[in-house]
Order: structure tokens, then C-alpha cells, then sequence
């Protein structure tokens, strides 16, 4: 499941409808990614490239977002979805603007133009990321390393292999142990945000989330780390959890040991997040110009959402250019809410 729906669909992304849509399983009802309705639980959910596969599914159009009419009356969306299916048809080849300009008998400028307006991406990065999670689909189901860069059409193409590389922050047979031979401890306890799951090894903390149901918390941890020996250990942490609530509640700017993977970019990412002052917030552009990479705003929001250690990277720091709130992993109510104690601390002196 891709993180960038999840997160259009969290965010209510209107740039999104008609790129996808999204269906509930326990209502047979299926949205736009804009739709207004109460979002339904994580594991209820499952996505579709078009409306039609949808329905051939089962499930019924959503009486509130109408994707059905909003399909119809909007020929932007329909080429972007067309676009979109071309390159999911064609898994083992390069993107060129050429060729899919051939292939759907309009100009590579328009094609190109129209899908970045809608989506954010272009048709490339699109295809980079499709390929990307269908590698680690098939590292996670435990295929070899060949077998699963074959299938996700990657082909023998080094470039291509250093290319997956960057992205999964390490090197796909690295990526396939998914953690086998580490020990990571977790607890849960109460947070002034929700429930928080933190989870170390014997290095530093690995993850550092927030939701609603404890069991979803730990269910995603063991996802990520399939092959690492997982034991909650309540006792153990006290010290880091002590240290996570300090840290929220404003009391301290302690930073703590960290274990966790990231490539090169997201690493300076990461660090120009935390060097933001406790109370204060910067835009994704700004992040972006300090690392020395002004044109990167979009890579530096997709390295906020995919921080694995909320609070301890501040990536909730982070803002829209016209301050809005912007987009938060863990749910904009609690990005919302840790600035506001951030800013209160401050008040206070
Ligand atoms: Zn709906």
C-alpha cells in the first residue's frame, strides 16, 4: 500500500482525485481521495488506479464525493489516469516523455504539464516510485534479491540497481533482511499526542509513532522489521519515554541516539529539522535552500513524511510556504497540538 496515498487520503488531497481512488472494505464504498466522510481505519482500505477496477471490484461510488460524475466531468483527471495506466502496463520500461506522448497521441509538453499539475510528480518520478514499491513488495514476500528486481522491472541495468539503492536508504539484500539478527524492544505509553509506540535497538531508537489503537502500532512495527526479533519491554524504556514527553511538554532539548536508515539526502534533511529552534517553524522551501538544494521542496516534504521518529526529528517544524499547517504522518490534529505546546513553552519564557 503506498504511502502517498495513505497520506493524500489522510490530507484529503484534492490534487489527488482522479489519480486514484480508494475503497472501504467494510462499507463497500469507494472515494475520491478528497472526500469528506470520516476516514475510515488504515487496514480497511485499499486503493485503485481507476474507477473502473473499482467497481468491477464490488464496490459501490461514495453518494458524498461522486466519483463517478467528478470522473466524467473532468478530462484533466481521466489523462492523468490514462497516463497512469500506460506506465503500470509497462513495468520494464524507461519513461520517456516521447514515448508516452506516442503512445496517448498528444504533445510531451502538455502530457507532461498536466500530470505534474495534478499529481506533483512527474510521469518518471510516478514510474520511479511504482517500481520502487513493487521491489519491496517482493523483498518483503521473501523472493531473492534477483528475483525481486526482475519482477519489479528493474531488469540488469546497474543504474537502475544504484537507483533502488538511494531509495530504500540501503541495498536490497540488506533491505531483504529487514532487520534479521537485530533485537528491538518497544512500549507504549500515554503521549499529550495519543498513544506513542517507541521502539529501539541496542543502537539508538528506531521508531518513534503515534496513533489511536495500540494494536495498529504494533502491527506496522513488526511490518517494517519482519525478520527482527520483536519484544515489548516496557521496563527497558522508561528512560526514553520520560526523555519523549520532556521533550514534548517543552522541558528539555536533549537529544537523543538514533537508529535509523536514511539516504544521504534525507539524512541532511533530517538534520536541518532538528536544528530548528523548539517554537519556531520553517517551510519545506526554506529546509530545502539550507541544505543547499533550493528546487528540492518536494523531496524535502516526501523526507518529512517518511520520518520513522516523530518528535525526535521535528519534521511537525515543518510548514507550507503560506503557513499552512501542511501534511504530518501521524495526522495534522497532532501536528497541530505540538506546535501549539511548543509555542505555549514559549510564551511561558
Ligand atoms: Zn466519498
Amino acid at each position: 500500500m503506498s504511502q502517498i496515498m495513505l497520506d493524500a487520503v489522510a490530507a484529503r488531497d484534492r490534487s489527488m482525485d482522479g489519480v486514484f481512488y480508494y475503497a472501504v472494505l467494510s462499507t463497500g464504498i469507494y472515494c475520491r481521495p478528497s472526500c469528506p466522510s470520516k476516514r475510515a481505519r488504515r487496514e480497511n482500505v485499499v486503493f485503485f488506479r481507476a474507477r473502473e477496477a473499482a467497481e468491477h471490484a464490488g464496490f459501490r461510488p461514495c453518494k458524498r464525493c461522486k466519483p463517478e460524475a467528478a470522473a466524467a466531468a473532468d478530462p484533466n483527471g481521466q489523462l492523468v489516469e490514462k497516463i497512469c495506466r500506460h506506465i503500470d502496463a509497462h513495468p520494464g520500461e524507461p519513461v520517456t516523455l516521447e514515448a508516452l506522448s506516442r503512445a496517448l497521441g498528444m504533445s510531451p509538453f502538455h502530457l507532461q504539464r498536466t500530470f505534474k499539475a495534478r499529481t506533483g510528480i512527474t510521469p518518471r518520478a510516478y514510474s520511479d516510485s511504482r517500481r520502487l514499491n513493487s521491489l519491496k513488495a517482493g523483498l518483503r514476500e521473501g523472493h531473492s534479491v534477483t528475483r525481486s528486481l526482475y519482477d519489479a522491472g528493474y531488469g540488469s541495468s546497474s543504474r537502475l540497481y544504484e537507483n533502488a539503492s538511494a531509495h530504500l536508504g540501503m541495498t536490497p539484500s540488506r533491505y531483504r533482511k529487514q532487520g534479521a539478527g537485530v533485537t528491538i524492544r518497544y512500549t507504549i505509553a500515554p503521549s499529550p499526542i495519543g498513544q506513542m509506540l517507541l521502539a529501539a535497538t541496542e543502537r539508538g531508537i528506531c521508531a518513534v509513532q503515534f496513533g489511536n489503537s495500540v494494536a495498529a502500532l504494533e502491527r506496522e512495527l513488526r511490518a517494517e522489521y519482519p525478520k527482527a526479533e520483536i519484544a515489548r519491554s516496557d521496563r527497558k524504556l522508561t528512560e526514553e519515554v520520560r526523555a519523549m514527553r520532556e521533550i514534548m511538554g517543552g522541558n528539555s532539548s536533549r537529544s537523543l541516539p538514533l537508529d535509523i536508515q536514511a539516504t544521504a539526502f534525507q539524512r541532511r534533511v533530517w538534520e536541518a529539522l532538528q536544528a530548528i529552534p523548539r517554537g519556531a517553524t520553517k517551510s519545506y522551501s526554506k529546509i530545502a535552500a539550507d541544505i543547499g538544494h533550493p528546487k528540492a521542496a518536494r523531496a524535502v516534504a516526501r523526507a518529512c513524511a517518511i520520518n520513522p521518529v516523530a518528535v525526535a526529528i521535528p519534521c511537525h517544524r515543518v510548514v507550507r510556504e503560506d503557513g499552512a499547517l501542511g501534511g504530518y504522518r501521524w495526522g495534522v490534529d497532532r501536528k497541530k497540538k505540538l506546535l501549539a505546546l511548543e509555542a505555549a513553552r514559549n510564551d511561558v519564557g
